[in-house]
């Protein structure tokens, strides 16, 4: 049998130290053990059987239950005060074969993965690797559950590909106690699996473009996401490089995604006119003077097996690197000028950003690396059609000049994606995003409350739609935030498939402050239900 650990406890935190936040429960559960000679279908059923006995357990104490994954996000979107489910020892995966595929799919058994909700991206890359392939993106680093960043939205900066949801192919739900609460869901556009094979896991399969499209960034609230099955795609090499380029170069380039004709004169490579994987633009919001800016320009090439011998190996050098993700960076620059956050502010002024000047290939594990920084920081993320990015970081950077607080820029730009509340809802999103330090609030300076309000009102005033990330800082509170953001329609759309997919009172089980405060938690009224 699965086991759970329940821990009680009065408060929890984040990675970067976000919280504390209150916490009755701290739940963990192990699977079953391999010695006792069940197999991973086996052990994989036992554990949703664990799952909806807490589940139902939650439910009979009329208290919230909410899994968490590596506890990577800054916003309270993962608290909940009364029953946290850790899952980072639920980590199975399952190949898929030839017989099990979906008569009319259009996938390749060999790309297809079915993975247990608490993996990690670092031990899926290995794993993968073992068999030739690899994942199509990442975030900046390796450290969260699968679960954890589809019900975020997590990204870097693919451009041609999208954030970690857009490569999900298949959902196994746990929504409630009952037997026929566990659901494989996937896109009846897309269909992936036989439904005997689903059957292993002794899951309803339902094939809807529009429950899939909604349950795919669920924000931990469309039950609990047991599986998932990902699409992978054969290894592939990341060419890296950063550089300084021309300010109105870098901006010309993230306003236009234009590479056409654009050669970024990397030493000893041609890409001239080759299309990047990854494009991203750092900036100093306090140096005005600065008119060159860090870009880092990642290429895709083809993956041959002794690539260290032409280039090294990449993690050495990864290791040292400062443009890993933009809190380290900001912490590299911090550790050379004055610890009080208001001289730090001060000396960005004059503060140029490093120069890194060196390639490195690698495979996507070895190019987007462990975080190197594990203190207390901030973050918040905006996403804004590409057009506007120079707009909206301009704005965003001259708000942060008047109302400083220690923190440094970036962006990032991602593929459109399909999920409905996905933040890379642009045809091309820019993620203009601000990471640093957070600071006391006898410090003096706005606080971060006041600061991320300021930032909404500067977007708006000026006409520019945006989204937030779900898992990073930001004024949640802000009147009407969601619709802003989304439009009445996709709310309704997304609450609708909450209601089909979830009873109320497990809607209330699967909700928490975060979603109190963002106007979601709240179960589609019926008759809004049926003209949606
Ligand atoms: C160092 C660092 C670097 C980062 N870099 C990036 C980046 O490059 N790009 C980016 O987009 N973000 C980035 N982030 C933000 C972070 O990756 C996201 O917030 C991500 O969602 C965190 O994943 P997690 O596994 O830690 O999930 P958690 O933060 O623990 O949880 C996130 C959400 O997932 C839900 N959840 C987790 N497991 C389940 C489950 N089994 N069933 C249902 N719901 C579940 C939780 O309830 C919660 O709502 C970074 C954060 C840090 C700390």
């Amino acid at each position: 049998m699965a086991t759970t650990k329940i821990d009680e406890r009065t408060r929890w935190d984040t990675l970067h130290k976000n919280g504390p936040f209150p916490l009755k429960r701290f739940l963990t559960t192990k699977l079953e053990k391999t010695s006792t000679g069940l197999n991973d279908f086996a052990r994989y059923n036992d554990a949703a059987t664990e799952v909806q006995r807490l589940i139902q357990r939650a439910a009979d104490t009329h208290e919230r239950f909410r899994a968490i994954g590596s506890k990577w996000s800054m916003s309270s979107i993962a608290h909940c005060e009364d029953r946290m489910h850790f899952n980072s020892f639920m980590n199975l995966k399952f190949s898929i074969f030839e017989g099990e595929m979906h008569e009319n799919t259009a996938y390749e058994h060999s790309n297809l993965f079915w993975l247990q909700c608490g993996n990690q991206i670092k031990e899926i890359s290995i794993f993968l690797e073992q068999r030739g392939k690899s994942l199509k993106t990442s975030g900046a680093s390796n450290g969260q559950t699968i679960a954890g960043c589809i019900s975020t939205g997590v990204h870097g900066s693919g451009i041609a590909i999208g954030s970690v949801q857009d490569y999900v192919v298949g959902l196994n739900l746990i929504t409630g106690p009952r037997p026929e609460d566990i659901l494989y869901i996937e896109r009846k556009s897309k269909p992936a699996l036989r439904d005997t094979y689903a059957q292993n896991f002794k899951a309803i399969v339902i094939r809807d473009d529009e429950i899939f499209n909604a349950a795919l960034v669920g924000l931990g609230s469309m039950g609990f996401i047991h599986g998932v099955v990902i699409e992978a795609e054969n290894l592939y090499l990341l060419h890296r490089y950063v550089k300084k380029i021309p300010k109105a170069e870098a901006l010309q380039l993230a306003d236009s995604l234009d590479f056409n004709n654009y050669d970024p004169k990397i030493p000893n490579a041609d890409f001239n006119g080759v299309h990047p994987f990854h494009y991203k633009v750092f900036m100093n919001p306090y140096n005005t003077n600065e008119d060159m800016y860090a870009v880092e320009f990642i290429y895709k090439i083809k993956y041959y097996e002794n690539y260290k011998s032409d280039f090294g190996n990449p993690i050495p050098f990864q290791k040292e690197f400062v443009y890993l993700d933009l809190i380290y960076l900001f912490i590299k620059i911090a550790e050379k000028i004055p610890k009080a956050i208001p001289k730090l502010i001060n000396a960005l002024k004059t503060s140029i950003l490093p120069k890194e000047e060196k390639t490195t290939v690698g495979k996507l594990s070895e190019i987007f690396w462990d975080a190197g920084f594990q203190g207390r920081a901030f973050a918040c993320s905006f996403g804004v059609d590409h057009t506007q990015s120079s707009k909206a970081l301009e704005l965003l950077a001259a708000l942060t000049r008047k109302h400083p607080v220690p923190g440094i820029f970036a962006m990032r730009f991602i593929k459109s994606t399909e999920a409905t509340l996905g933040f890379s809802k642009f045809p091309f999103t820019c993620m203009v995003e601000i990471d640093g330090i957070q600071w006391d609030d006898d410090e003096n300076i706005i606080s971060l409350k006041e600061y991320s309000k300021k930032m909404i009102e500067v977007l708006k005033d000026n006409n520019i739609p945006f989204t937030l990330h779900w898992g990073k800082n930001a004024n949640w509170e802000f009147p009407n935030l969601t619709e802003h953001m989304y439009g009445t329609e996709r709310v309704k759309k997304w609450k609708k498939v909450r209601n089909r997919l979830l009873s109320v009172p497990m809607q209330e089980v699967f909700s928490n402050d975060f979603l109190d405060t963002v106007k979601l938690s709240e179960p589609l009224p019926l008759d809004d239900d049926l003209i949606v």
